[in-house]
């Protein structure tokens, strides 16, 4: 996927491992807060609202758990765990990272959870 996952194989495709200051971190530290920013707008927009029908408050509680999902991946980025599964320590393939920069586990961990 990427120049440099090519040229240097020991890295890999994922996160894992980089530490914290890291090109990638950095990347997924942006990635993270604008995630948080964006739902943190839709959440005010949607506070805004005098009567909140069902699919608002479900939408409400998706956007706020989400939220803590950001903040603890911020949480592992400045640890340096950011980017490995919680079950089996492997790294998160780069691309599920990309369409959930929050993920814990590795699409089979987290299919296991189900
Ligand atoms: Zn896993």
């Amino acid at each position: 996927m990427t120049v440099n996952s090519a040229v240097n194989g020991a890295v890999g495709d994922a996160l894992g491992g980089d530490p914290p200051g890291g090109a990638k971190a950095r990347q997924a530290r942006e990635l993270l807060q604008r995630e948080r920013q964006t739902h943190i707008a839709e959440l005010e927009l949607l506070a805004g609202q005098s009567a909140p029908d069902e699919a608002v408050m479900a939408r409400r509680a998706t956007l706020e758990s989400n939220l803590e999902e950001i903040d603890a991946a911020l949480v592992r980025l400045d640890e340096g765990t950011y980017g490995l599964c919680e079950d089996c320590r492997k790294p998160v393939p780069e691309g599920r990272l990309e369409i959930i920069p929050y993920a814990r586990r590795c699409v089979k961990c987290q299919q296991r959870r189900r």
